[in-house]
């Protein structure tokens, strides 16, 4: 049964994004644009091997309904989420002759997701961007919210742009075909969602981490819905992250300087695990999560296989000079948010606390 809703932006912004998450959605997804975009060129953006898993039967899909699409592709990972990766796709879009009746089709996970939307936010000062995301991670994070953008050499998502898909479309089955390590980042992501935002999902997946790890539908579905409906209502009420939205930077923090100290060796859901440990172990200090609580993330995130330690070794300074970089430092004061219970943040308009890093992050993550 396709769980349907819509995400619908509060205040004065206007945007809305129909969420579908279905077995089988690709080809609801295919239905939906060729009536919704009849008239309008029809761009797939994937990387290589998404292409090559989902791509073609896409095409197939849509060709189907009676409708053409032109595919771009990239080759697969973080290296190709660049100002000149982003360049070479519109130059190709320009030789296509694409205008401004484009729509773009963000097949894949958050690589395409960021790169195709960001693409999109631009060319010819913005076109529609629907989000089919394939990998978990995407699925329960990433596709959803509209932060679309790229990195730089110094540093992750620099450059970027706020750009709503119309319609989002997460076809569950897609995933059987995701290797086992970025499927494993996203069960990452779903914790992280969890302790952020809802303790009854944080109970579900400790009781479904073997159908997770099998990947059974049902879990998969009820988890991804879940996810999606959660960040929905967070980004829904702070489209530009300048309150509520940082409570889904939970672990995040941590993560990053992780990524950045490890020259990006760690993946992000990898990097997130870890963080969301070293958050979680800080919140005993800082806002109260008591200690058995912070036990249960951690033995959650194990039981899903996923790395709960940083690396030995790893050094200090290139540690504590990338969380200083983060982006919710202000006035040269690094602020992070922290749960004071499973399921519940600080219910402040800002919910962060400043920390000092030497003294308060970095003993969670070097190890001697
Ligand atoms: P990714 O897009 O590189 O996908 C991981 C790997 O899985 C790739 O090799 C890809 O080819 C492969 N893959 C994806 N779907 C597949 C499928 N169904 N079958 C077979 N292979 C498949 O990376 P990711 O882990 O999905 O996303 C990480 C990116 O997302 C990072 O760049 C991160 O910054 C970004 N992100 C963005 C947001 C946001 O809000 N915009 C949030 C979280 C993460």
């Amino acid at each position: 049964m396709p769980c349907r809703f819509r995400v619908e932006a509060g205040g004065a912004s206007t945007w809305s994004t129909r969420v579908i998450v279905a077995p089988g959605a690709l080809a609801l997804a295919a239905s939906d644009i060729a009536r919704e975009f009849r008239h309008a060129f029809k761009v797939v953006v994937s990387d290589g091997r998404v292409a090559r898993f989902h791509g073609r039967r896409f095409l197939g899909l849509l060709g189907d309904c009676g409708a053409s699409a032109t595919m771009l592709t990239f080759p697969p990972g973080e290296g190709s989420k660049t100002r000149e990766g982003k360049a070479r796709l519109e130059d190709r879009l320009f030789s296509l002759g694409a205008g401004r009746d484009t729509v773009v089709i963000a097949l894949g996970g958050g690589v395409t997701g960021d790169l195709a939307g960001f693409l999109a936010a631009t060319w010819h000062r913005g076109v529609p961007v629907v989000s089919i995301p394939t990998s978990l991670l995407a699925m329960v994070d990433a596709a959803l919210g509209g932060k679309t953008g790229v990195d730089l050499p110094g540093g992750k998502n620099l450059v970027g742009a706020f750009h709503q898909p119309v319609s989002l479309w997460a076809d569950i089955r897609v995933l059987q075909t995701l290797p086992d390590r970025p499927y494993r980042a996203g069960l990452a992501e779903a914790v992280k969602t969890a302790v952020a935002l809802d303790a009854s999902l944080f109970r579900r997946l400790e009781a479904e981490v073997q159908p997770l790890l099998a990947r059974a539908e049902p879990s998969l579905l009820r988890i991804v819905a879940r996810c999606l409906a959660l960040k929905g209502g967070v980004v829904a009420g702070d489209e530009r992250e300048t309150g509520r939205r940082a409570v889904l930077n939970f672990g995040h923090t941590a993560a990053h300087a992780i990524e950045a100290a490890t020259n990006y060796r760690v993946p992000h859901g990898e990097a997130v695990a870890i963080g969301v440990v070293a958050e979680a172990r800080l919140a005993e200090r800082l806002t109260g999560l008591p200690r058995e609580e912070a036990d249960r993330i951690e033995a959650l995130l194990a039981a899903f296989g996923l790395p709960v330690r940083p690396p030995r070794g790893l050094d200090r300074k290139r540690l504590a000079a990338a969380a200083r970089r983060d982006k919710k430092t202000r006035g040269g004061v690094v602020r992070i948010v922290l749960p004071e219970r499973i399921g519940l943040m600080p219910r402040r308009p800002d919910p962060s606390v400043p920390i000092d890093v030497t003294r308060d992050l970095l003993p969670y993550l070097v190890r001697n």
